[in-house]
Order: C-alpha cells, then structure tokens, then sequence
C-alpha cells in the first residue's frame, strides 16, 4: 500500500509528486497515457502568464501570480529554457480602451509587477507587425515562454529521481473505499491502495471525483486550434501578442515560442468527447482571422503543423484544488485550465503544504533539488562539441536535419529517469521530428535508434502508445 496515489503525470500530478518527493513518504503516480505529458500539458499556448486575468482574490489568480515568480528558480534547478519575453494586451478600438485599464487594475491587485498601459507609438516601436488598427496595449514585462513539454518532463524526472515511481498505460477506472479509510484504486493494470489520492486527471478530473463524491462535478472540455509556424519568422512578433479578453478565455494569440517557432491560437469550442483533439478547417480560418486584427500580414504560408489542445473548463472557472467533503484524504486539482502551465510549480506547493499539515509529514534530508537536462551538441561552443564528438562520436550523427537533434541526444532521452519509449517521447525530450518536415525524414531513423536501444521490434514501436504503431508487418525478409 502506497501512502500517497497521484492520478495523471501532467503538469499539475509531476508538480505535485516533485513536491510530495521532499517527504519521507511512498508516492506514486498512475498515468493511463504511455508517458508523462501525454494530455493537456502537451497541447498549449506555453504561456507563462503574469497574471492580470484571473478574477481578483480567486485561488486561479493567486496561483498564476506565484507560479509566475517561481518560474526563474524552478527553470534554473531543472536545466530547462525560459524567457521573460513579456506580453502585450492589444486594444484596436478607441472606445475599449478603459478594458485594458480594467486589466491594469486587476493585475496591480493580483500583485503583478511591472504593468504599463503603453500608447500607440511606443507600441509599433515595441512591434513593428502589430496591426495599424491597434489604439494602446497592456505591457506584462513578467509574461514568459517555456517549453511545456520539459517542464512536465523535468518536473517527473525529478520526483522519480526523489523516489517517487510512474506506472504507464494505467487507467483508473473505479475508485472504492473501505471501512479503514484505504483507497482501492482499480486500475486496467490491477488494483492500487493508497492512504491518500491526489487527483489531477486534467479533463478526466470530473469523472475521477464523481468515483468518490455525491456532490458531482462537471468538466467541459474547450478546444483550442494552433498554427505552429516556421523558425524562418519565428521572430515575427517578440512579445507575445494578446486580443482583449472575452468571456471565452484570452483569445487567439500570436507569439514567438521558446525553440524560435511563432505560435498562433487557441480557439474556444466548447465540445462533449474529451478526447476531440481534432482540428478543424473552420477553426484554423478562425483563428488566422482573429490573429490578423492585431498583427499585420501574418505570414500563414509559414505554417508546419496543426494541432489542438483541450481545456479542463468547470462552470466556475476557478481551481478546485481542496479536500473532497464527503471523501476524506481525496484531494482534487480539478478545473485546471490556463494559466494551469504557469500555475503548475505554484499548485504543487500548495497541495504539498496542505498534505504536509494533513499527514505531519518530516522533510527528507537527501532530497535531490535539481536535475540535468539532455546535452544538445547545438548549445555548445564549436570547441566544446568537437571535444563531446571526439568523446561520444554519436553525438555528431545528426538524427532530425530540421532541428540538429543526434544520435547521442535520443539515446540520452531513452535512458534517462522515465525514458522516451515512443517517437512522441523522444520527439518531446529532443525536438526530433518537431521541425520543418514534422518527422518525414528522422522517424525511421529514430524508429531504429528505438529498437536498438530499448530491443523493441519495429512493429510494437509507436507514435504514442496504445495502437498507434507505425509499421504493421514486414513484406520482406522474415516475419
Ligand atoms: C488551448 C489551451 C491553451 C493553454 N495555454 C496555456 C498557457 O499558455 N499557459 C498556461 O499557463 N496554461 C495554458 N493552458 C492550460 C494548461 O495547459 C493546463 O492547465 C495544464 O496543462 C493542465 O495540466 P494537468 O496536469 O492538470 O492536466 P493534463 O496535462 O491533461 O494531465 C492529466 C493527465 O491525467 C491522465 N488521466 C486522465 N484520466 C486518467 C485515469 N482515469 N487514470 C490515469 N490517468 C488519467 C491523462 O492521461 C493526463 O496525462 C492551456 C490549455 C489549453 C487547452
């Protein structure tokens, strides 16, 4: 029996396991995807926002404000890249000016640092592509860009190095409790007992919570369509480039993207089946249309890749991360929608502290505050990655020509703490198969790294775990 169970190995479970890891106590974590990052956390804006949003007082506001500030330390002990690059509320109506004073005002009452209402000129010396109809904007110098991919990547590594162990393709699907308070967690992979549960089943957290409480909760997934651009005009806009808000969330955005890509989107549809993660030819003129009221001349014939991610949107619209009344020990992260990337490291704390005052837990003296991320020879001095090459020669075979990724990064990926099993895992460690060419030319490639490596043969080899296996039989040689 485990002291603690986490459900979900996204952003918000990995930050919250990396903070249970501190204590001398025996987590895990079960993920019915094939690996950590396997929902919402991988299909997002990779906003870090500064905070101006969420409603005054709420619990979403206190922890995107928080999670904002931690994010420079955080980025720091786990090896992984971050930008201030800030972020601009762009107002292209003369009479919805006072809405960005509203969001002044929110966000000096959030406690964010720093906001400027900035006027047209110091605007298109900002951004010379912003649209000619833009009046004024909200400057957030506390805004950022982060890989969301190795944020909840680092975060996991980082608990497992701790102690903490991730069991995979493990799908809870009924939840009891008996007479001495023991969660018994039915799994696809058998049965699981645990002291305490945390909840962090991203848009699944309705039907987690429903297991074990009568008052029912409801999660509606919203969609959001992106465009993911070129590096060629990654530098198109610096700041990331916001509409004024509405009641359907922050609105299509255009920004730059920590890796030097420029990402336009979300959309916001609210749709039944959680797991829609389709776009659609009408969400993608949608967002192009929207984008193009607040930068000029987007250059959508850029475009590498669609993709669409799903928002955990409850009625309220606020976190619900507390102890379920009628389930004692069950602890919710329910309703986690943006700015739940930004809240993440804050929302671990906070549970981390509740549990902590809930199970008197002691502090570990060994625990291991940071992590190393994977050598990329493209970092490095031409005199350093010649020394790593004489050294560690597949270091110099590159794997993915879009991205330089080698031969040595994907073997590191496969190796490490929750090593990469899938093309999608070593595509989230290592940036192969993310650039131009979107894996036309380094999946085979990497498919043979894979089988030699982790002795896999190429038919159980997949994208993304379950049936998404890339070669179905062999029509030569051997079978
Ligand atoms: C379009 C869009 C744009 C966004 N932009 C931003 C942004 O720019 N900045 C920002 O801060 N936030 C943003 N967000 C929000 C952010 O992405 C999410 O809040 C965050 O990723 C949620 O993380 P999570 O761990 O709670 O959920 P998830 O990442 O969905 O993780 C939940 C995990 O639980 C697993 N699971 C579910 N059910 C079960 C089960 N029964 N058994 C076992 N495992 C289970 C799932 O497989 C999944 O891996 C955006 C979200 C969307 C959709």
């Amino acid at each position: 029996m485990r002291d603690v169970i986490i459900i979900g190995a996204g952003v918000t479970g990995a930050a919250v396991a990396r903070e249970l890891s501190k204590y001398n106590i025996d987590v895990c974590v079960l993920e019915k995807g094939e690996d950590v990052c396997s929902g919402t956390s991988k299909a997002n804006s990779a906003i870090i926002h500064a905070g101006f949003d969420a409603e005054e007082g709420s619990l979403m506001a206190k922890m995107n404000v928080r999670g904002n500030e931690m994010m420079d330390d955080l980025c720091k002990d786990l090896d992984i890249p971050f930008k201030r690059n800030g972020s601009l509320v762009v107002c292209i109506h003369e009479e919805a000016k006072d809405g960005l004073q509203t969001l002044y005002d929110r966000g000096v009452e959030n406690g964010v640092k720093g906001l400027r209402i900035i006027d047209k000129e110091e605007l298109r010396e900002l951004e010379p592509n912003i649209s000619d109809k833009a009046v004024a904007a909200l400057l957030a110098p506390t805004g950022g860009i982060i890989c969301p991919f190795e944020l909840n990547i680092a975060m996991a590594e980082n608990a497992n190095v701790n102690g903490v162990d991730f069991f995979f393709n493990t799908e809870v699907e009924d939840i009891t409790v008996d007479d001495d308070k023991i969660y018994h967690l039915r799994t696809n992979n058998g049965e699981y007992k645990a002291k305490y549960v945390v909840n962090a089943a991203g848009v699944y957290a309705d039907k987690i919570h429903n297991m074990v409480s009568e008052n029912k909760i409801k999660i509606v997934p919203r969609r959001g369509d992106y465009c993911l651009l070129d590096k060629e005009v990654g530098g198109y806009v610096s700041h990331t480039i916001f509409p004024q808000p509405t009641e359907l969330g922050k609105g299509v955005l255009v920004s730059p993207t920590i890796h030097g890509n420029l990402i336009v989107g979300p959309t916001a549809i609210d749709i039944e089946d959680k797991e829609g993660t389709n776009t659609t030819a009408e969400g993608i003129e949608k967002l192009t249309a929207k984008a193009s009221d607040h930068v000029k001349n987007l250059p959508m014939r850029k475009v590498i890749t669609s993709f669409s991610g799903l928002r955990a949107h409850e009625t309220h619209h606020e976190f619900i991360i507390e102890e379920v009344k009628d389930a004692p020990h069950f602890i919710d992260c329910a309703g986690i929608e943006s700015p739940g990337l930004t809240s993440s490291p804050a929302i671990g704390e906070y549970v981390g502290a509740m549990m902590k005052k809930m199970m008197n837990l002691e502090e570990k003296t060994n625990w291991i505050k940071t992590r190393k991320g994977i050598t990329h020879p493209s970092d490095l001095s031409f005199e350093e990655r010649k020394e790593l090459i004489k050294k560690h020669p597949e270091y110099g075979n590159i794997i993915c020509r879009c991205e330089s990724v080698t031969e040595g990064e994907i073997i590191e990926a496969i190796h490490r703490p929750l090593g990469a099993r899938s093309l999608d895992g070593v595509k989230r460690r290592t940036r192969a198969g993310m650039g131009r060419c979107q894996a036309g030319f380094c999946s085979p490639k990497t498919m043979e790294i894979i089988h030699r490596e982790l002795g896999l043969d190429y038919e159980q080899i997949t994208k993304n775990g379950g049936k998404s296996t890339i070669v179905l039989e062999r029509t030569k040689g051997e079978k």
